[in-house]
């Protein structure tokens, strides 16, 4: 059988998490928290269950649910999408990308992505026949130049996909650049996917600039997002597209046919969680919190870091220490070290070794403690 996929190999989540297992190295390679969500979203999933709520959701989601979403992004973003015909619940931000990248891309296609790129973007294009056209962003500080974005384009070019905040970086795209994306995707007709699964988790008073705050933008963008992140429970898959209603109508006939409809209780409780906003709004306080004990603790280690802007994400130089690839040096790590990180290189387009990895501070103080004993004896 010829393999639709070629040149797919095991994540490097599941790698590096197993190798933490096998080794009992302290963790902090996939992004997960390993600290209890709220108690609260834990009982009114419960109540959820025992109140009968465990047939089919309708299949865009819970209609309490997706009201939430929209009266959520209209308070932040000033944007409406409308809960019946611009919003759909997904099994993840994972599947709405998926789901988003299958219904509009045919084959021949090309699709911007910027790399150091999340790991699902290359093989759903390819998967559909898409050409993924990476532009790789530079080390330290990742940032965007807009006039190569303008020089990849051509006329095969149908969708950009951004991420921010940045997954493994840390960077969030300014107010420019939203505006350059926007211009750039206008003057080309270019669809856009913007992957906003850590929307909450920004630092030292920036902004989170939603694809959604810039009208023309919005009006050719899939948003994704994911309530794993944001509520810190990954292990539970739900997340959602806002995209308008005519985009939403192509995302709709794929999901319908993939999955149909997620899971109900959760949806039901998640739907009365986000009644209060503040479960939203203390995220970024709460994480920059961890961000910050966490430097403070390995400040006079060999890293060289600069501060994560959002994410609960933080790369690290490793380049004083030694001139090995980052996949030898977090191999080595794990096993010998006992700590585990993500090399950042397998992110790149063409594996680029920027002698960085990624560690994720969504720990509690006793492990940041522990594992910034580590690196400082490193
Ligand atoms: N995009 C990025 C940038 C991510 O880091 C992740 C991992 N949470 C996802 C998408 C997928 O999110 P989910 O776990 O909700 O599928
Ligand atoms: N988003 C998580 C990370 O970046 C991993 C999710 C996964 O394992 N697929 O670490």
């Amino acid at each position: 059988m010829i393999s639709k996929l070629p040149n797919a190999t095991t994540s490097i989540f599941a790698i590096m998490s197993k190798m933490a297992a096998d080794h009992n190295a302290l963790n902090l390679s996939q992004g997960f928290p390993n600290f209890k969500s709220d108690p609260l979203l834990i009982d009114l999933v419960a109540q959820a269950m025992k109140e009968g709520h465990n047939q089919y959701a309708p299949m865009p989601g819970d209609i309490g649910l997706r009201e939430e979403i929209s009266q959520k992004t209209k308070k932040l973003h000033s944007k409406s999408y409308h809960p019946d015909t611009e919003i759909t619940v997904t099994a993840g931000a994972t599947q709405a990308i998926f789901t988003a990248i299958a219904a509009i891309i045919n084959k021949g296609d090309e699709v911007i992505i910027f790399t150091p790129a999340y790991d699902c973007y290359d093989p759903s294009i390819e998967l559909f026949g898409g050409i993924t056209i990476p532009i790789q962003l530079k080390a330290p500080n990742y940032t965007v130049d807009w006039d190569e974005v303008t020089d990849k384009i051509t006329y095969k070019t149908k969708l950009i996909i951004i991420n921010t905040p940045h997954n493994p970086s840390g960077m969030i795209f300014s107010n420019n650049d939203m505006l350059q994306l926007q211009s750039i995707a206008e003057k080309n007709n270019l669809l856009v996917l913007s992957d906003e699964v850590y929307e909450h988790i920004i630092f030292d008073g920036n902004t989170h600039f939603s694809a959604a705050r810039f009208p023309e933008l919005a009006s050719r963008t899939f948003i994704t997002a994911s309530f794993g992140k944001t509520f810190h429970n990954t292990g539970w898959k739900l997340g959602y597209c806002l995209a308008p209603e005519p985009l939403m109508n192509e995302f709709k006939k794929v999901h319908q046919f993939n999955v149909f409809s997620v899971n109900n209780p959760i949806q039901k409780a998640l739907a009365k969680y986000l009644k209060t906003p503040e479960h939203y709004f203390s995220l970024s306080a709460f994480y920059q919190q961890k961000r910050d004990f966490f430097l403070d603790l390995i400040k006079d280690s060999k890293f060289k870091f600069i501060p994560s802007q959002g994410t609960y994400f933080q790369m690290l130089d490793f380049s004083d220490i030694t001139s090995e690839s980052d996949i030898t040096f977090s191999e080595r790590l794990t096993k010998e070290n006992k700590i585990a990180s993500i090399p950042t290189s397998v992110f790149n387009a063409r594996n680029e070794d920027f002698k960085q990895i990624r560690v994720c501070f969504a720990k509690t103080e006793e492990t940041l403690e522990k594992a910034a004993e580590i690196l400082n004896s490193i």
